[in-house]
């Protein structure tokens, strides 16, 4: 196969591609073999080598946030090998470690992309990693990282240092982003308490962050099986929600609440034990036929707390995260799969029976 993919790449021609798609929203995986765009003057052609699952790829390949086309390949967590770069390319050279998160391309130009936020480019230009409508590319529909090779625009790839425990890098691409970025923009000061509510593949990144900026960390969640876990990767409190007894009586306590439910529950429950001035931060994004709800009735009579929203972070604020958690050695808790054990893992997160991200062995493809 690579020996194929680097003769096309000598040519400039499409590049060969396998990988495991989802055929329709409640299918199962099968192999899918594809063309991937010519490598462009300022691309990097990727050997993936990891890719992690997200529940964001269970969400978008189920049609659970709005009706996607198939085959799809999921995956935004990649961590590969450079094996080709275009004439252009600067930053790259055959043999780095390299990263590709959720997203690949962008307008570049607009001042919200000038300022290193191109996941919310001003043009609505933003190309996801996949599921996305490429119009840098004819209009081709992206295909993500359950697969052999990839062609991102370099602006697009992040350097992993050669010391990196490469397969713990890929869940970094969107893990650990999605956790650092709002966590460090809330300007966690030593001891301030943070609770964060999820303690699956971002939950338990974004314990790992908060302990690291100095933070008291509560973790709230729903399986008793991970209470251990929670303090070994420095938590001081974890409250099984399902026991509400647990919970009573916590009240103006948090700086931050981070939440990353994957499922419907109410917003509100978590305002009161905020200080006033504090924030809850939702990352979780439920399936709109089972979304999360915030009353606004108990919002306002929580008084003076804020909710907001985060969506991953810009390319070099992702820089910034891979850099900080190897020099700082915080990396997720992975099981390793064969690509063709995705169906069974899929429905493992959906039990959040996993500690805590599956990570293909892209070896496993062939
Ligand atoms: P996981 O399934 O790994 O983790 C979600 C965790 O939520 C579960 O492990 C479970 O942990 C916990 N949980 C379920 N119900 C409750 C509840 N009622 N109260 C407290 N905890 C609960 O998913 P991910 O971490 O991969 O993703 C989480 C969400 O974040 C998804 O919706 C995903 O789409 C979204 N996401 C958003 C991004 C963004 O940019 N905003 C980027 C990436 C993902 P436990 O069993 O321990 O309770
Ligand atoms: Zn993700």
């Amino acid at each position: 196969m690579k020996d194929l993919v680097l003769q096309e790449f000598k040519e400039g021609k499409e590049i060969s591609s396998k990988g495991y798609a989802l055929f329709s929203k409640d299918g199962n995986f099968k192999p899918y073999e594809f063309k991937r765009h010519c490598v462009g003057e300022r691309d990097v052609l990727i050997e993936i080598l990891y890719a992690g699952i997200c529940h964001s790829d269970i969400h978008t390949a189920r049609s659970e946030w709005g009706e996607v086309s198939y085959p799809l390949v999921p995956g935004h967590e990649i961590a590969g090998r450079v094996i080709g770069v275009g004439k252009g390319v600067e930053k790259f050279k055959v043999g780095d470690l390299v990263g590709v998160g959720c997203m690949v391309n962008s307008c570049q130009s607009c001042p919200t992309c000038q300022s290193g936020e191109e996941q919310f480019c001003d043009e609505g230009k933003t190309i996801f990693t996949y599921a996305s409508k490429d119009i840098f590319h004819n209009g081709e529909l992206t295909q993500g990282g359950y697969s052999s090779h990839i062609v991102v625009d370099e602006n697009f790839v992040l350097k992993v240092p050669q010391n990196a425990k490469l397969e713990c890098v890929a869940p970094l691409l969107c893990a650990g982003i999605t956790t650092y970025s709002p966590l460090k923009r809330a300007n966690i000061q030593e001891g301030d308490e943070v609770g964060i509510v999820g303690f699956g593949g971002l939950g338990h990144m974004a314990v790992q962050y908060a302990k690291s900026f100095g933070a008291n960390v509560s973790v709230f969640a729903t399986s008793e099986s991970k209470r251990d876990l929670a303090f070994r990767l420095g938590a001081k409190h974890f409250y099984n929600v399902k026991n509400p007894k647990e919970i009573e009586g916590i009240n103006n306590r948090f700086k931050v609440i981070l939440s990353t439910v994957a499922q419907n529950y109410e917003i509100s429950d978590y305002l009161k034990m905020l200080k006033v001035d504090g924030e809850m931060i939702i990352v979780g994004v439920p399936p709109i036929a089972n979304p999360a709800t915030l009353n606004a009735t108990a919002l306002i009579w929580n008084f003076r707390r804020k909710v907001y929203s985060s969506l991953i972070g810009g390319i070099r604020e992702t820089q910034e995260m891979l850099d900080y958690s190897i020099k700082n050695e915080i990396y997720p808790m992975i099981e390793m799969i064969d690509i063709k054990e995705l169906d069974n893992a899929y429905e493992r997160v959906l039990k959040s029976d996993v500690l805590f991200r599956f990570v293909i062995d892209m070896k496993t493809l062939s």
